[in-house]
């Protein structure tokens, strides 16, 4: 089957891992395995141990009940993302999709995630970012998550602030834009369960905003998957 997705990522060469430079893919099975440390059951905030990944209780403002986590950015794990996201090589976010989704199968049983159905949200990019990079590597990183896992994806978040405001400085409006959302296509995400996505998690301002413009939304429940911490 010709897939959309590979015909948008125009890439031509067969892709070689990063790490042994084996044929395939951009991640071999065999250097996934052995580099990509699992970051485990633990707060993706403060990073204390914490049952099935849950968001502990000093972090629990704003942010969703669940984040899972696949592993700490470093080494491979960076490489990977600085290679998908910088030298053009978009089908290394079909290897980032595949840890991330080993990852929810690591805390979520085939059941539970039938019972739970999400709905596959990316968090925005700051368009100026995108501009640099030519494509948006968040929402790309969603939909090879969605052909993973089988489930939808929809692009329901927009970032506010994106209007240029004179006389702030740019570090001052990426500042003030961000962790600030706004809602698409309201109606789809009303009563669902959300599956947040991103890359790569710092502060996690981003992740507080979005799940709060989630929740005024009237989602069910939020919760969120993310390739690499950034420590
Ligand atoms: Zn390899
Ligand atoms: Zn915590």
């Amino acid at each position: 089957m010709v897939n959309l997705l590979e015909a948008v990522i125009g890439w031509v060469a067969p892709p070689q891992c990063i790490s042994c430079g084996v044929e395939g893919t951009a991640l071999c099975a065999a250097c996934s395995t052995a580099e990509i440390i699992p970051y485990g059951e633990r707060c993706w905030s403060c990073g204390a141990a914490s049952q099935l990944g849950r968001t502990c209780p000093s972090c629990r403002k704003s942010a969703p009940r669940y984040v899972w986590i696949s592993t700490s950015y470093e080494d491979t794990a960076k490489k990977l993302i600085n290679v998908y996201k910088f030298s053009g090589r978009r089908v290394a976010g079909s290897s980032l999709a595949q840890v991330m989704s080993q990852t929810l199968g690591d805390f979520l049983t085939q059941a539970e995630l039938t019972k739970l159905n999400y709905l596959i949200i990316p968090i925005p990019t700051a368009t100026s970012r995108q501009r640099q990079r030519g494509f948006d590597h968040g929402k790309l990183l969603a939909k090879f998550l969605s052909r993973q896992t089988g489930l939808k994806t929809i692009d329901a978040l927009g970032r506010l602030g994106q209007t240029r405001q004179l006389g702030a400085r740019r570090d001052v409006r990426l500042k003030q834009a961000e962790g600030k959302y706004y809602v698409r296509l309201p109606y789809l995400i009303k009563g669902r369960n959300i599956l947040l996505v991103d890359d790569v998690v710092t502060t996690g301002a981003t992740l507080r905003g979005a799940t709060k413009t989630l929740r005024q939304a009237g989602t069910r429940r939020v919760d969120a998957l993310i390739f690499a911490k950034r420590l």
